[in-house]
């Protein structure tokens, strides 16, 4: 099979849409990453997503709407502040779990009795989702446990021969997975940060943040998100945190580089086995995965990354960067 990279219009969409309505797979732009997208209400379709990307069977995948008026059909019951975060955060790149209907197959949701669903800002995933008629299941478009695809050409180098189509929508504006709550105690759980923050949500009730965001849960730890227990967002080269920054974090990466190494520094000049991975976190959310894409395509061996920001999107970027890391955080002793 030969993967096409088609760009995204009215034409391409409706070829897409087609492809969807047959229970095939296409890779779809969206504000967060590209998706590999396929009709969530179709078993076998949804089967093959998980055959594509190599996914565990037991990591339920998003479902993807362009209308509020979709959810109650995937949903048993929608909470009055679900309600509240839909108006004020759909389509974006917030996705919310609700207990499933009959409707959702036990392979969308990874055989659990709950179903994640988000409504995307992106125009072209929105136009592709009214196309084809039907909910769309869409987990990032990589090789499972690779870096998330950013560009439809990260899409295409991972998953050529294995899908027909690529929708071309640009670049990813946000560039890191949405932020995935879930609801307990009349308050809002967090169970993957993105580009929704803790701060944001909490404007509509009291947040908690899930122990696996920051920490490595235990083998056999029974976690919220079955995505979390997973090594992740990783390049081959080998992805270490340095918990130092400015002058500190340089010195660090010049002490210890060895073979073919790449130092991401929050704000440093471009000089030499630095590159700049962007001072605010939104910055480095945009581009953490493209430069850690670059990185393999480069033949680096090892690459360092400073400590970014835990607040807002940086808690995101921190936890994707302790993922690709497997939990490699290292000081300048
Ligand atoms: P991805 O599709 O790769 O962006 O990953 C989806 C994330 O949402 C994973 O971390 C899943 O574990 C999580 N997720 C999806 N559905 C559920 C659910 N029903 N309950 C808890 N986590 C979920
Ligand atoms: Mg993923």
């Amino acid at each position: 099979m030969n993967t096409q990279i088609l760009p995204y219009n009215s034409e391409n969409i409706a070829k897409a849409a087609d492809i969807i309505k047959k229970g095939g797979l296409v890779g779809m732009p969206t504000e967060t990453v590209y998706g590999l997208a396929a009709n969530a209400l179709d078993e076998n379709a949804v089967r093959s997503i998980f055959e594509a990307k190599g996914r565990p069977q037991d990591n339920p995948l998003i479902v993807h709407i362009s209308d509020i008026e979709m959810l109650p059909t995937l949903v048993r019951e929608i909470p009055q502040t679900a309600k509240d975060l839909a108006e004020n955060f759909w389509g974006g790149p917030l996705t919310m779990i609700f207990p499933k209907a009959d409707i959702i197959p036990s392979v969308t949701s990874g055989g659990l009795d709950t179903v994640a669903v988000r409504m995307p800002q992106s125009e072209a995933a929105r136009a592709l989702i009214e196309a084809a008629g039907v909910p769309i299941a869409a987990p990032s478009a990589n090789l499972s446990g690779s870096p998330s695809p950013t560009t439809a050409q990260h899409v295409y180098d991972d998953m050529n021969g294995r899908i027909p189509m690529i929708i071309d929508g640009g670049e990813c504006s946000c560039g890191v997975e949405s932020t995935v709550i879930c609801f307990r105690n009349g308050g809002i759980h967090v169970l993957r940060p993105g580009g929704v923050t803790a701060e944001m949500l909490s404007q509509y009730a009291d947040v908690t943040i899930d122990k696996a965001v920051c920490a490595k849960p235990a083998e056999n730890e029974k976690v919220l998100s079955p995505g979390m227990k997973y090594k992740h967002y990783s390049p081959k080269a080998n992805v270490i945190i340095v918990d130092e920054h400015g002058k500190h974090f340089a010195d660090f990466c010049l002490e210890h580089s060895v073979g073919n190494t790449l130092a991401l520094g929050a704000g440093v000049d471009e000089s030499g086995i630095f590159v700049d991975y962007g001072k605010t976190p939104e910055l480095q959310a945009q581009r953490l995965f493209s430069l850690l894409r670059k990185a393999d395509d480069s033949g680096v061996d090892t690459v360092f990354v400073e400590m970014p920001s835990k607040d807002g999107v940086g808690l995101a970027v921190y936890n994707r960067l302790l993922r690709a890391a497997g939990f490699e955080v290292v000081k300048y002793d």
